[in-house]
Order: C-alpha cells, then sequence, then structure tokens
C-alpha cells in the first residue's frame, strides 16, 4: 500500500521530530559510501532513507525493510558534509513502523535478540580475521557461531601480567582517559553492541587497559567488534575516549604484530560474507521485503497531527493525542 504522494506537512513532521537535518541533504551519496552495512550488503543506503523522509513518503519510509538493517553506528552522520544525520531518521522510522504495527512487538524483541547473537559470528569472523581469511560460512557453521556463546581460551591471568605495556601502550591508555575509569558502565550502556561481556563490551576494555594487560587486550579479537559509534565516548561522566582507546589499541596490536596487518581489509571481505546473511535473517524474520500493508487511517490521522504538531510547535500536540 503506497501513497506515492509528496507531502510537505510529513516531511516537516519528520524533521520536527528528529532534527536530523534532512532538508539540507544534498543526495551527495558520501553516507552510502560509507555506511558499512552498504559496503558489505549493496542494501542499505542511507541517501534514499533521507530522499523518503524529504518527500514526506512516510508510509514508504515506515515499510522499508532497510530501517532494520542498520547497525546505528553513525558512520553515515559522522561522513555527512552537511551535518545531516541518516541515523537518527532510521531510529524515528522504527519508532514509527512499531507504533503503527507495521512490526509487532514481540518481532521486535527477536529482532533485538537476533542482532545481539549476531555480534557472536561478528567475533568468530574477527578471531579468524586475525590471522587468516575467512572461507565462506555453511548454514550450519552460521548458526553454531549465531547460537553459542563465545569461548576464548586465554591463559589464566596472574599479578605478575599487571600493569605491563610498552610506552607507547601507556601513552595511549594515559590521553584517552582510561585511568579515571570509575567502571560506571554509562559506556556498555549506550553502546549498541554491548551485552554479552565475552563477546563486546567497552567497560571491560578501558578496565583491562587500565590494568595493563597488554596480551589480554591486544590478542582479544572483542577489540575489531567495536563499530566507532563514540557513543561510549559522549556517555562517559569521567570523559574517558573509549572509542579512541579502542582505535589506537587495534593500531597497536598490528604494530605489536598480535594480530596480521591486514586484519582490516579481511575483516571488510569477512563482512561481504556475514552481513547479507544476517539481513536475510532480519528479512524472513520481520517479513517486509515484499511490502506489507499498514493501516492507512492512522497514517492519515498522523498527517492531522503532524499538522497540528507544526501549527502549534509542540510535540504534546502529537503525543496526547495518541
Ligand atoms: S552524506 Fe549527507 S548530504 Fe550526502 S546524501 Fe548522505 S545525508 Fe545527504
Ligand atoms: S548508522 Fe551505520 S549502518 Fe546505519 S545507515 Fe548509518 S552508516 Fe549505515
Ligand atoms: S565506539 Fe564505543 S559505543 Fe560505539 S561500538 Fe565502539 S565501544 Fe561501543
Amino acid at each position: 500500500m503506497f501513497l506515492r504522494k509528496p507531502s510537505a506537512v510529513l516531511r516537516k513532521y519528520v524533521e520536527g521530530a528528529t532534527h536530523a537535518g534532512s532538508p539540507l541533504c544534498w543526495t551527495c551519496s558520501s553516507c552510502d559510501l560509507e555506511c558499512p552495512v552498504n559496503r558489505a550488503t549493496g542494501r542499505l543506503r542511507p541517501q534514499k532513507i533521507l530522499r523518503l523522509a524529504n518527500l514526506g513518503l512516510l508510509e514508504e519510509l515506515i515499510q522499508l525493510p532497510e530501517i532494520w538493517y542498520c547497525q546505528l553506528c553513525r558512520r553515515c552522520s559522522q561522513i555527512c558534509p552537511n551535518g545531516v544525520q541518516p541515523d537518527k531518521v532510521i531510529g524515528f522510522a522504527r519508532e514509527e513502523a512499531l507504533r503503527l504495527g507495521v512490526v509487532v512487538p514481540g518481532k521486535i524483541q527477536q529482532y533485538y535478540a537476533l542482532f545481539a547473537a549476531f555480534q557472536r559470528v561478528r567475533w568468530q569472523a574477527a578471531a579468524i580475521c586475525q590471522h587468516a581469511d575467512l572461507e565462506p560460512v555453511s548454514d550450519r557453521q552460521w548458526h553454531r557461531w549465531l547460537e553459542n556463546p563465545v569461548i576464548e581460551s586465554r591463559p589464566p591471568i596472574h599479578s605478575s601480567d599487571l600493569f605491563k605495556g610498552n610506552a607507547a601502550f601507556k601513552t595511549t591508555v594515559d590521553k584517552t582517559g582510561a585511568t579515571i575509569c570509575f567502571t560506571c558502565g554509562e559506556c556498555s550502556s549506550g553502546c549498541p553492541i554491548s551485552g554479552d561481556r565475552d563477546v563486546f563490551d567497552p567497560r571491560v576494555i578501558v578496565r583491562t587497559a587500565m590494568l595493563g594487560l597488554t596480551g589480554e587486550l591486544l590478542r582479544s579479537p572483542s577489540l575489531w567488534l567495536c563499530l566507532d559509534c563514540r557513543r561510549c565516548t559522549e556517555g562517559c561522566s569521567q570523559t574517558v575516549k573509549g572509542h579512541q582507546l579502542i582505535s589506537e589499541l587495534q593500531q597497536l596490536a598490528i604494530e605489536g604484530r598480535f594480530v596480521d596487518a591486514g586484519i582490516r581489509w579481511r575483516l571488510a571481505k569477512a563482512y561481504k560474507i556475514i552481513y547479507p546473511r544476517l539481513l536475510d535473517a532480519v528479512d524472513d524474520l520481520l517479513g517486509l521485503q515484499h511490502g506489507q500493508a499498514v493501516r492507512p487511517r492512522a497514517l492519515q490521522a498522523d498527517k492531522r497531527l503532524a499538522a497540528e504538531f507544526l501549527q502549534h510547535g509542540c510535540a504534546h500536540a502529537v503525543a496526547d493525542a495518541l
């Protein structure tokens, strides 16, 4: 069910709700080129999402399977020369899709469980890419990685292992503020891929760096899962720069030959194997790729509410009426 009629009211409604700067988009497609999911699959174009928002095609927007392919890494927003924030439009479109019944709440819980389990797959891929290429993944292997907890074989930690690290490591730890972390966990709460500490948890990485457990850190596949979204840094009340710490530790891991120098290139190739599988799994779960009817009346009601919202300049007009 498509309206196929641009709506200035809904366009303003989307921008009023997101403050994403959508009208500033000049369709340069820098975001498409930067998006890691798009680079791996060719199936997620933030620029297309912005165009729908700018045309006020809300019904089309909330039915797009692509809004559920996004991993919320914010690379699109970081690269945009005009400061447009496509990830905010995607977040809004998801909320609207849920509110208008395009996707039912039970499916959303399964979706987030799938996304969390996919981090195990990324971990396994990173573990292989530390020293070799990832070969095509069989169905059996995919499900085994997805469904089983990550178990990393590590030597036991002794007190003599503490507070190690060369000058470069200590400089990285100092300048990123890792030593003033008081392990409150704000970084972990804000991180879109944190949840299972054996897979990835920025607080664990900061704490391990603080303790000078260099081998433990620089050998860990977890280091390569960070999306560089910077939420950990923005959320830290102690001003620890978590994203910068992880990025510099990755470089130290390469320079110290804990991992192969081609790891980033290998990971990019590996993502072309595992991300299409994730998107297929999302399609199977949500069933949006063939189109699914929303309640047009609800959307028409929203159009009236959007007009009221704009007239009074007050979000409560919409919230109260829902
Ligand atoms: S990078 Fe910015 S201006 Fe360019 S297409 Fe994407 S959102 Fe639009
Ligand atoms: S937030 Fe990341 S995954 Fe989502 S559209 Fe932007 S670049 Fe792509
Ligand atoms: S930048 Fe921080 S919040 Fe974002 S994925 Fe990396 S650790 Fe998590």
